[in-house]
């Protein structure tokens, strides 16, 4: 926002007017212009906007130059929302990079001058490098296995450690390396090789160079000095051992650093981020300003009260409980699925209610631990025509493992033609086993190897769901129905919902977020083993909460494909949330199955969770007092709904003409299973009953509880 009024010059209360627009500790901390500055503070306290306010309150007042200060952060999107939000502020001129573009600047810059010549071709394609020094070192690595080799090369390099040193390093921090911690030093030696005898430079070689060439030149290092005076790094918590060195020489023996983070979020250990020195940086400069923010400001009380339940669990003596500063909102719901379709049709669902209900599009979000679950999610949006956007991640058809199984498949079927194919579930299992896959031997651990194996799982998983619906179905028509859904996930969108892993979503904010696939086993995932590592997916969980300005969705699913083992469980980090009662959590304890009220018969007009009596017409109907739990059973709800739907569309009526919200919640409630259970829910009186009951027994029956019968299926 810029000083009102058109008068040139200095923009005399545009100074004031950033201060306005800060509480007290954001204030303390921007009037610190000079000297370090420290901001420790959890999600959505303002810790981006005081970074902001702090530099244009410095530029603005005249008391910082524009072009010597430095801001740093990790993604390019964030640098960009930096600039953005400073020239909202009415400043210009500041840089905001990222460290590898503001490292790439300055190399290019000084490397002429300081070791001759043109700065190399940064490397184009690290993938087919790393395969290049495998093949070197006598290795025939799958595709999978040559990303986890670069994942490995990488977090070496971010956190200082060269090829000699990997093997006891890799050790020391848990790694999960694809071939044998020697053998992935050889392979990362060799990179390094091919890399010089191209001339060529990978991204963290700009950031180690360009600190080697401050501390080798004088020239340049008083040069960027003199340029480089002021230095402001967001998200701070995730800066790696080779981040920091490079900020060290930008710095020197100064300290006009201003540094925000929170170690809550710290969620790239694995990448060698580490959050110590945010933690450490009071005691690295003893004279720092810091400012701990406890205010939210993004979200209701009610997505914070679940992102502070959710720390409590955290064994960290520093957490910092949020404290919400915005009106109260809706409740967060929770809720459990047969199988990942079902969730995602409910998501698809209750986007499509939300964006009729005025939520544009790009303010929803569905967030999920790894890129691998998106598939269920493309499908079925595209299937509801809700509009996505798909981020950091390959859409499902484009991934390589997808290609060469379509491509198979679309040749099976020609060779197939005229043959009697048998099924086409053993087709398409023939298919994908001439690619290694086999649905019964999931991969051990994570990385690139599972998640090939949970897009061909994905593959199979959908023709399984083809021949269901289609049972005379054959090879081409499912190769056909394959080609139909990629093309419907290729259309153009514009405004969409946002489709992301839990890692793309730091920093961001949306209104409504959906947090799926909350199984134990993926959040936590099953590689993280230690306590540590076990403590990182609780953050990222909280880091995905935290997203949420009003509406929070957190589900999960029991099976993975419909008719499979209803055998999963709910992440163990949602034990004690509310409305998680009941549920039954893997690990200790894990078999205690909730017990469900809802069956008994009333009659009496009192809670029949807390035995008061009911004030309201709607308690009356629930049974229960609206502030006590909700025993909902909502897949049951989900499929009355959808039936309701389908009633008032063939009477050309309104849904609630059918049932209100409330009945339906009532029967989702009560299960019943006999029409004198029925009747008894009130709202049903005979009419209804002569209409409708035979359906609503039929929905009941369909669909099996899932606490007293949870290894039934489902028909149909
Ligand atoms: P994260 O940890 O997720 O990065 P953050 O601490 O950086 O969060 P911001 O993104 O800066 O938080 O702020 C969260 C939201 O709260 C933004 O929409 C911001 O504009 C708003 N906000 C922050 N401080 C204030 C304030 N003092 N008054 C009004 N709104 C504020
Ligand atoms: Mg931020």
């Amino acid at each position: 926002m810029t000083s009102p009024g058109s008068h040139v010059g200095p923009p005399v209360g545009a100074a004031e007017a950033v201060l306005a627009a800060l509480d007290p500790e954001q204030r303390t901390a921007v009037l610190a212009v000079r000297g370090p500055v420290c901001i420790l503070a959890g999600a959505g306290t303002g810790k981006t906007r005081t970074i902001t306010h702090r530099v244009a309150y410095g530029v603005l007042t005249g008391m910082v130059p524009a072009s010597q200060v430095l801001a740093v952060t990790f993604t390019a999107r964030a640098a960009g929302e930096l600039r953005g939000r400073l020239r909202a502020l009415g400043v210009g001129g500041v840089q905001a990079r990222t460290f590898h573009a503001a490292a790439l600047r300055q190399l290019g810059y000084f490397w002429p001058r300081t070791v001759g010549g043109e700065l190399p071709r940064i490397v184009e394609n690290k993938y087919q490098l790393v395969a290049n020094a495998a093949a070197r070192a006598g290795l025939r690595p799958t595709r999978e296995q040559v990303r986890d080799l670069l994942s490995e090369i990488e977090w070496a390099k971010s956190s200082l450690h060269g090829a000699d040193d990997y093997p006891v390093a890799a050790l020391g921090a848990h790694r999960d390396p694809p071939f044998e911690p020697v053998v992935v030093a050889t392979v990362f030696a060799s990179y390094d090789q091919l890399k010089t005898a191209q001339g060529v430079l990978d991204f963290d070689d700009l950031l180690l160079l360009m600190a080697a060439v401050i501390g080798d030149y004088p020239e340049v290092t008083t040069e960027v000095r003199d340029r480089y005076r002021h230095f402001v790094v967001d998200e701070y918590q995730d800066v790696t051992p080779l981040q920091q060195q490079l900020l060290d020489a930008w710095l020197g023996e100064r300290d006009d650093l201003c540094v925000v983070g929170d170690a809550q979020q710290t969620i790239y250990s694995f990448a060698g981020a580490a959050p110590s020195y945010l933690l450490d940086f009071a005691r690295r400069f003893p004279a720092a300003t810091v400012v701990r923010l406890v205010r939210d400001y993004r979200s209701t009380p009610q997505v914070v009260d679940v992102a502070n339940r959710l720390i409590t669990g955290a064994p960290q003596a520093a957490r910092l409980r949020l404290v919400a500063q915005r009106p109260a909102g809706p409740v967060p719901t929770i809720a459990e699925y047969d199988d990942e379709p079902a969730e995602a049709a409910a998501a698809a669902r209750r986007c499509q209610h939300l964006i009729a209900a005025g939520t544009p599009a790009h303010e929803i979000a569905v967030l999920y631990r790894v890129n691998a679950q998106s598939p269920a999610y493309e499908q079925a949006f595209a299937a509801a025509g809700v509009p996505f956007v798909l981020r950091g991640g390959e859409r499902f058809f484009d991934r390589a493992e997808v290609r060469d199984a379509v491509a198979l498949l679309r040749a099976a079927a020609r060779a197939a033609d005229g043959d009697a194919p048998g099924t086409l579930v053993g087709a398409v299992t023939d298919a994908l086993a001439a690619l290694g896959f086999a649905l019964d031997a999931p991969p051990a651990g994570a990385g690139a190897v599972r998640e090939r194996w949970e897009s061909l799982a994905a593959l199979a998983a959908l023709a399984a769901d083809f021949a269901a619906a289609a049972p005379a179905a054959a090879l081409p028509e499912f190769v056909t129905e394959l080609a139909e859904r990629s093309a419907a996930q290729h259309a153009p969108t514009v405004d969409g919902v946002t489709l992301a892993s839990l890692h793309a979503a730091k920093g961001l904010e949306w209104d409504a977020v959906f947090l799926v696939g909350l199984v134990d086993g993926t959040v936590p995932i099953t590689h993280a083993v230690t306590p540590a590592q076990v403590e990182e997916e609780r953050r990222l969980l909280y880091v995905g909460v935290t997203r949420a300005r009003v509406h929070l969705h957190l589900s999960w699913a029991l099976a993975r494909a419909p008719g499979g083992r209803r055998a999963r469980r709910p992440s163990r980090f949602l034990a004690g949330m509310p409305g998680v009662a009941g549920k039954r959590f893997a690990g200790p304890g894990a078999g205690a199955t909730g017990e469900r009220s809802g069956r008994r018969s009333s009659g009496s007009a009192a809670c029949r969770v807390c035995a008061r009596p009911l004030a309201s017409a709607v308690e009356r109907k629930l049974r229960r007092c609206q502030s006590c739990p909700a025993d909902r059973d909502e897949r049951l709800f989900e499929r009355l709904r959808e039936w309701r739907i389908e009633r008032a569309r063939q009477q050309d009526q309104p849904a609630f003409v059918v049932f209100t919200d409330a009945t339906l919640t009532a029967i989702a409630e009560a299960r019943p299973g006999t029409v004198a259970e029925l009747v008894a829910i009130p709202g049903i009186g005979q009419a209804k009953l002569d209409r409708y009951g035979e359906d609503v027994l039929a929905l009941v029956t369909a669909t099996p509880d899932r606490v007293d019968d949870p290894g039934s299926r489902r028909s149909g």
